[in-house]
């Protein structure tokens, strides 16, 4: 494909745009459970509104644009005070969870050569069950990463100890890890990273927006966040169960002080003194626009719904999986759950539920299904459970008959 020489107009071009999403999976319908989170129609509009409304403006300027350095101000408070931040805490929105985890890195790496006379090759002890995310950053900062067996599916702060060694600069819990869903025991990790004196970073990229307001429902989440003393970093993304646009995440520091570690700043050059906080140069507007009107829109009540209505929607999954036979993976509090079967290939039956026009995802250590259930997932729980239902019984009958055909190998 070449640049066009001649332009083309928009009518026709957003026909075409329109023709070639209609091969894209149809999460409108709810039935996908991975990828996108759906808050319904009213949420859609606040995002693309004030997403188009700063669409060109940058948030590499603060100076030029003091509107956009006030929203991040204003999210940063807010997700601060959802994370039980102290006084003094600080933070930045980022592209997205990599980028959080990225910086968080690069903080706690320049803050252990600065405080302890960190110089060889850093390493980071983070449980098996830990983003990718991780290894990206570790790979770009030439760190070590440590991955250690889980225990039950959780973090296993004894195995994880014994990893720990001088050149150790951050130890990982996540809350919830992605594949099961499940709150690693922070408060153990916590114990841990006090006694051996190493940074403690919470990945609650797709908690972190999430567990405060079950919590607030009732639920009894165990501390995950700032209220233990030993985290000194957090990431936390808006583009998830926060329902804000994409390109959107938050990377939390319990001082100011540690946040300087993540900084960069840069004068030698011909372009005058270049300071940023995150891995972009150029920060998109139109995405810490959106965050801020999203978290403005809903408020505490309207979040307090949602993710009602999300973990209303898990429960009765669960509910309706276990009567099939399927094991639901530890014991899940938020938006995420993955099940196996003991008899029955679930990677099967994914492919099964694929033919019905369902796109979620897997774990792969067990096997199982995996979703990520958003608030639109409420009027349609009752379809899947019986696709469900219909798959399972399909995948047994492919492998009986499998198990029955003759063998030639
Ligand atoms: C999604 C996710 C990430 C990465 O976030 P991106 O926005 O996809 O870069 C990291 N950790 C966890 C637990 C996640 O669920």
């Amino acid at each position: 494909m070449e640049l066009p020489k001649q332009g083309t107009d928009w009518q026709t071009l957003k026909t075409q745009m329109e023709e070639r999403s209609s091969h894209d999976v149809k999460w409108r319908d709810g039935k996908t459970a991975v990828y996108v989170f759906n808050a319904g129609p009213e949420v859609a509009k606040v995002q693309k509104e004030a997403y188009a409304m700063f669409m060109s403006e940058n948030g590499l300027g603060p100076l030029a644009f003091p509107s956009l350095k006030q929203m991040e101000d204003e999210v940063i408070g807010m997700g601060l005070s959802l994370l039980h931040g102290p006084a003094g805490a600080a933070g930045n929105i980022t592209s997205g969870g990599t980028d959080s985890i990225t910086m968080a890195i690069k903080a706690a790496r320049d803050f252990a050569r600065a405080e302890r006379g960190l110089s060889g090759q850093g390493n980071i002890v983070a449980p098996y069950s830990a983003h990718p995310a991780f290894d990206k950053a570790a790979m770009m900062m030439d760190l070590q990463i440590r991955r250690v067996p889980c225990r039950e599916l959780l973090a296993d702060p004894a195995a994880m100890e014994n990893a720990i060694d001088d050149n150790t600069l951050m130890l990982v819990g996540s809350a919830p890890c992605f594949p099961y869903g499940l709150m690693d025991p922070i408060a153990a990790l916590g114990e841990v990273a006090e006694r051996k004196g190493v940074w403690l970073h919470v990945d609650a990229c797709v908690g972190g927006y999430l567990a405060p307001f079950v919590r607030m429902n009732g639920s009894d989440i165990a501390p995950f966040d700032f209220e233990i003393p030993a985290v000194r970093s957090m990431s936390a993304d808006l583009h998830k169960y926060g329902y804000c646009a994409k390109g959107a995440s938050t990377v939390l520091f319990r001082s100011e002080a540690l946040r300087e570690h993540m900084m960069f700043h840069c004068s030698d050059w011909p372009g005058g003194k270049m300071t940023t906080p995150t891995l972009a140069g150029t920060r998109p507007g139109g995405a810490i626009a959106a965050a801020w009107a999203v978290m403005n829109f809903l408020g505490e009540a309207g979040y307090r719904a949602k993710q009602k209505l999300v973990t209303d929607t898990r429960e009765r999954i669960e509910a309706g999986a276990q009567s099939l036979g399927f094991e639901i993976m530890g014991r899940p509090q938020l938006g995420l759950m993955a099940f196996g079967h003991p008899e029955v290939d679930p990677i099967a039956v994914w492919a099964k539920l694929y033919e019905r026009g369902w796109f979620t995802g897997v774990t792969t250590e067990p096997r199982g299904l995996h979703l990520m259930l958003s608030p639109f997932h409420a009027e349609v729980a009752d379809i899947y459970l019986a696709d469900l239902q219909w798959a399972l019984n399909a995948a047994r009958k492919d492998s009986a008959e499998s198990r029955a055909a003759p063998r030639y190998s």
